[in-house]
């Protein structure tokens, strides 16, 4: 089963937006064992966008198309694929009433055009997800007397990755006949490079390239660390639940002290939970990160009660200062936040800008822990590094002490 990707948008051409939409449906694509060897940009162009989709057709079983849905002159994805079908653009009178719904609800009025997009090409049908105005199409086609089938999505990224994940990657793997259910899970790691984890599981993904499922991937995402995602196919939910299970236990032993999170956890709802869990409460006090940890700690839901609050300062340390005068520093800082929220914990990440060290500190009862870390030169990166790693220190002290 192959499947190629479309994006289509003159703007993706100028390099007035990134292409995200095609890396995204491509890391689905691969997760769920499908074939995709291309991945094409055209521009809002009719002649050009049905060149390259007639190409992709030939050579691919399923085209997914992103963009050129919307109601204005430019959104010409509808028309291309109803003139390939030789199909007529039948309006939709149930997507009608809903579009017509959605702008009475907001109060406001609705122009003609946005009628355009309730238009469906005969013997297409729309997908079940309609998260914005346009729908997304799911349109059989016959190419040189092989069905195939292309899927168009809107290009709004949101609702473009609802309607892949609810219909359209379902859909292609009951088409190309392999087992039903997939599910993935993720393990998020912290502390190592890439390059490392990829050497400390490369025993391990050959085993898997020899046995071709489970899988591992690796996706480096930044200061949000690096997420490990396994994916199991099979039969039925509990037998790929199962496979997650059993892969994780292979896993844990290899990167386990890297591991801080599953899933859609992160590094401060984990160590939010592990302060809850425990009666604990935290505060912080921050120079070089300017707030990062504190914006970041009060964007959690379940935070209030748990996280009391921060103060942010600018730093009166110079490059000159040696790591001891730093790291004393921090210890104050951390151990003044801590008073001044009446918190169990204070924590605090301290440093001068530009001078490649981060001093942190995480002050308890039980006393105060302060270290120096090496850090990116990049100021921007430096901010959020330093802030991701005062938390996973604070989260191993929290582990160690269960
Ligand atoms: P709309 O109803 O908003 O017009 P549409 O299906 O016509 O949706 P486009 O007009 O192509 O989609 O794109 C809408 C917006 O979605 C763009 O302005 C852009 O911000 C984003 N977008 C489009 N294509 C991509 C892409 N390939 N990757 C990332 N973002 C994209
Ligand atoms: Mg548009």
């Amino acid at each position: 089963m192959r499947v190629e990707v479309v994006a289509v948008g003159t703007e993706l051409l100028l390099g007035q937006i990134v292409d995200t939409n095609s890396s995204w449906i491509g890391e689905q694509l691969a997760a769920v064992g499908l074939d995709s060897h291309y991945q094409t940009k055209v521009g809002d162009n009719p002649a050009r966008i049905r060149e390259v989709m007639e190409q992709a057709l030939r050579r691919s079983d399923a085209v997914i198309c992103c963009g050129g849905l919307g109601p204005t002159q430019d959104d010409l994805t509808r028309e291309v694929i109803a003139e390939m079908l030789g199909a007529e653009l039948v309006l939709d009178e149930t997507i009608a009433d809903r579009i017509r719904a959605m702008f009475a609800s907001r109060g406001r009025e609705m122009t003609a055009n946005n009628l355009r997009q309730a238009m469906v090409p005969t013997g297409c049908t729309t997908l079940a997800q309609q998260p914005g105005t346009a729908p997304g199409l799911r349109c059989p086609i016959v190419v040189d007397g092989v069905e195939k089938v292309i899927y168009a999505v809107p290009g709004v990224p949101y609702e473009m990755r609802e309607m892949v994940e609810g219909s359209i990657l379902g859909d292609l793997v009951a088409r190309s006949g392999e087992p039903a259910v997939i599910r993935s899970r993720v393990l998020r790691t912290w502390g190592s490079s890439e390059s490392a984890l990829a050497e400390t599981l490369a025993g391990r993904i050959e085993e898997l390239d020899q046995i071709g499922n489970p899988t591992l991937a690796f996706l480096a995402s930044g200061v949000e660390g690096i997420k490990v995602r396994i994916t199991a196919k099979a039969g039925d939910e509990l037998s790929a639940m199962a496979a997650l299970d059993a892969e994780e236990t292979v896993l844990l032993p290899l990167i386990g002290h890297l591991v801080f999170a599953r899933d859609d956890d992160n590094m401060e709802t984990v160590v939010l939970r592990l302060l809850a869990e425990r009666g604990l409460s935290l505060a912080a006090a921050e120079t070089l990160t300017g707030g990062f940890v504190a914006s970041r700690l009060t964007a959690v839901a379940h935070a209030a009660g748990v996280w009391r609050g921060g103060v942010v300062a600018v730093s009166p340390l110079t490059a000159a200062d040696d790591d001891a005068a730093g790291e004393a520093a921090a210890v104050e800082l951390a151990e003044s936040a801590r008073h001044q929220f009446s918190a169990d914990i204070g924590l605090a990440v301290h440093g001068a800008p530009g001078s490649g060290v981060v001093h942190l500190a995480i002050a308890s009862n039980d006393g105060a822990l302060g270290s120096s870390l090496k850090v990116p030169s990049d100021r921007e990166r430096t901010r959020q590094f330093s802030a991701i790693t005062v938390l996973d220190i604070l989260r191993r002290v929290l582990e160690s002490e269960a």
